[in-house]
């Protein structure tokens, strides 16, 4: 077992060589004894809230002068492979309540709206959601239908159905997107930052059982005469399109990053399961067929990680395109979901249960490559770049 040839170690200075070894540390003493049982008994752990808090991850990203950490884009990247490769649940809760959340809250927040909710999503004493995805408006986000009608004393009531929702069920505050004007299309959506605690709305749970992320809360939000306000407009009236499409955009290179990780450890679980299984009196490991798989699982997560931090370096520079995330997010989802597969196969039925974690691995990659953009529209958006004047 050589983990060299998988950890990103070798190919970070020592600073960051260093912030990974601390993340996983982390990960290792404060999520990996949990990441098993969660998903088997599908709850969600408010004291992995308060320890993502505590270790300052949940601030990573955002400014120090908002109680953040002022994390690069190549540490956030650092952090969610760490992240992802011991617990989906973790590193997809803090892609939305930090990434999603705080992140929109610290671009397109007045003042007023940063000091009453940005320190508490750091500090883990508050949840955020993220209310996009409808029944009927999934990849085509601008085909919603929740409104905002606006009553004459100037307030708005709230009517409509998300689903879907990742923390929906226990957040405080929410992002939700609704239409002041169904006539105007995309340039009728308008983003409210609200608490969630007010009449006028049902959360439940999503029903059936989910293949991953089994550990994640995930609900169906029914409003009905929701009041909220002007002051709580996330930007102005009209432009919550773009609020949406810039959160998400942020939020794409999380999602590989967290592939990337998902991928090591299917790896580093492979190798170990190949290396100690004897069959017809030799480890798996010396079968030709089986370490062409190895092989190649390993030098497509390395190729992974190199569209994920070469997107996160040109955001650091300021020179990213819609390209390189998707790029990115393409790449590393599927990749992942193929290292995976492998994964499960090479344990044989061992792979089939959840004493062993690949299944888990496998089962928890296919909603990366669907969340944030499902694979088909980040080629969509590559091949409309591609095509386009
Ligand atoms: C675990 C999980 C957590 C989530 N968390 C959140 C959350 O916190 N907030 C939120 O708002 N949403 C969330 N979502 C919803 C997610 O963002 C949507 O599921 C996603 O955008 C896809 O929408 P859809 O499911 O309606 O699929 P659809 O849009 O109906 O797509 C179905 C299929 O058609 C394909 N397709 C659609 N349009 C095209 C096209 N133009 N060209 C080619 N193929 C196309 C898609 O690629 C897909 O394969 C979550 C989903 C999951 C699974």
């Amino acid at each position: 077992m050589n983990p060299e040839l998988w950890l990103p170690d070798s190919d970070l200075d020592p600073a960051h060589r260093e912030f990974a070894q601390r993340i996983r540390a982390f990960a290792q003493e404060k999520l990996a004894p949990h990441a098993r049982a969660i998903d088997e008994q599908r709850t969600f752990r408010r004291e992995m809230v308060r320890d993502l808090a505590t270790a300052g991850i949940l601030g990573g990203p955002l400014p120090k002068q908002l109680g953040g950490s002022g994390w690069s884009p190549l540490q956030l990247a650092i952090a969610h492979e760490e992240l992802g490769a011991v617990c989906g649940n973790a590193r997809g809760f803090c892609a939305v309540q930090t990434g999603l959340v705080a992140q929109c809250i610290a671009k397109y927040g007045t003042e007023a709206q940063q000091q009453r909710w940005v320190g508490p999503l750091v500090r883990g004493e508050a949840i955020g959601c993220f209310a996009l995805t409808e029944p009927d408006a999934g990849s085509d986000v601008a085909a919603l239908r929740t409104v905002a009608e606006q009553k004459p004393d100037g307030t708005f009531r709230v009517r409509g159905q998300k689903h879907w929702i990742t923390n929906g069920g226990v957040a405080d505050v929410m992002i939700v997107f609704a239409s002041t004007d169904l006539t105007l299309g995309r340039a009728g959506i308008t983003a409210f930052l609200v608490d969630t605690q007010r009449p006028g709305l049902r959360r439940e749970p999503m029903p059936g059982i989910e293949l991953g992320h089994r550990g994640s809360d995930h609900a169906v939000l029914t409003f009905d005469g929701f009041a909220t306000a002007a002051a709580e407009m996330l930007g102005a009236t009209g432009k919550g399109f773009g609020v949406a499409m810039g959160g998400l955009a942020a939020g794409r290179l999380s999602v590989a990053a967290g592939a990337v990780g998902i991928h090591r450890a299917a790896l580093a679980e492979a190798v170990q399961f190949t290396t100690g299984r004897q069959q017809f009196g030799q480890p798996l490991a010396q079968f030709q067929m089986v370490q062409e798989r190895l092989a190649d699982v390993l030098t497509s997560l390395h190729a992974s990680r190199c569209l994920v931090q070469r997107c996160a370096r040109r955001r650091a520079d300021g020179s990213e395109t819609h390209a390189d995330v998707a790029m990115a997010k393409l790449q590393a989802t599927e990749a992942a979901a193929q290292a995976t597969e492998t994964a499960v196969m090479l344990h044989g039925a061992r792979g089939y249960s959840s004493a062993f974690p690949v299944e888990r691995l496998w089962r928890d990659i296919q909603a990366l490559r669907i969340y944030e953009g499902t694979s088909m529209i980040q080629k969509t958006i590559l091949a409309r770049m591609l095509t386009s004047d």
